[in-house]
């Protein structure tokens, strides 16, 4: 009897962002591989299903094919198997990948989705990654890239042309050259950009500036990966509801 397995988003770290069914087969599971990125959510793992297939001590990243391999074998073993991936398992987060594998080696399994730090990031810092009076459009891009290499991957260009927002994943690193290449590419200097850094984790953090100024925010605030940068007027609707604004499922402080 060949297991199954599951392919489950753990939402952006808050462990009560898991969906409910998410955490049932977390519940059920034999094994579960994680990396680092679900954050907090990793708590609700018990560590005798555990398997860490992120960073290792050493720093080396444990290889896709590890990975992918791991899955096969653990189904082979008839164990009910849960890949836990940070935000969607389908948004950057190479489940495509895994699940083109597993059918391959003919190993049945499931895809459970997740909230996507793309709109969940944006959301808990104020910003609606539309709005009708903004835009109708939003594109979920890799900022992983170099964005001046002609095979680029990222169209830019035609990014800026669209008007709608940009939502960057992985875009920490090379938020300079973006944001110069955008510029060059026609968008106003001013036009409003936020980066929120662990989205719904007890440490999160928002910075808020324009294209132009963005990456001495970034500087000026510390700024580092894991975090989302979210580009275009949306991201002022920040600055008129944040003093009303509350994440985390806190209460109101005293005199509220
Ligand atoms: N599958 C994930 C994305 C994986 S790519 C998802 O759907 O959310 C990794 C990138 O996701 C990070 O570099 C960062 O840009 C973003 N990310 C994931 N969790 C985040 C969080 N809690 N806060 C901010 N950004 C996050």
């Amino acid at each position: 009897m060949t297991g199954r397995v599951y392919l489950v988003g753990s939402g952006p770290g808050d462990p009560e962002l898991l969906t409910v069914k998410a955490k049932r087969l977390i519940e059920e599971a034999d094994v579960v591989l994680h990396d680092k990125l679900p954050g907090p959510a990793l708590a609700l793992v018990p560590d005798e299903k555990a398997e860490d297939v992120g960073k290792r001590a050493g720093g080396d990243r444990t290889s896709q094919q590890y990975t992918n391999d791991r899955l096969v074998e653990l189904a082979e073993q008839g164990k009910t198997v849960v890949r836990l991936k940070g935000g969607d398992p389908f948004v950057f987060g190479r489940g495509g990948e895994e699940m083109e594998h597993l059918a391959d080696h003919g190993v049945e399994f499931e895809y459970v989705p997740g909230v996507t730090a793309g709109v969940a990031g944006p959301g808990v810092a104020g910003i609606p990654v539309t709005h009708r009076d903004h835009n109708s459009s939003v594109s979920f891009v890799t900022g992983h890239e170099d964005p001046t290499k002609d095979e680029s991957a990222v169209d830019w260009g035609a990014l800026a042309a669209t008007g709608g927002t940009i939502v960057v994943y992985m875009g920490v690193g090379r938020l300079p050259d973006y944001t110069r290449v955008l510029m060059e590419e026609g968008m106003d200097p001013e036009t409003p950009v936020a980066l929120v850094e662990r989205a719904t984790w007890p440490d999160q953090q928002v910075a808020v500036g324009t294209l132009d100024t963005i990456v001495e925010v970034r500087d000026e605030e510390g700024i580092e990966p894991p975090a989302i940068t979210v580009i275009g007027p949306v991201a002022a609707t920040r600055e008129r509801v944040e003093a009303f604004l509350r994440t985390g499922g806190e209460p109101p402080t005293e005199g509220e």
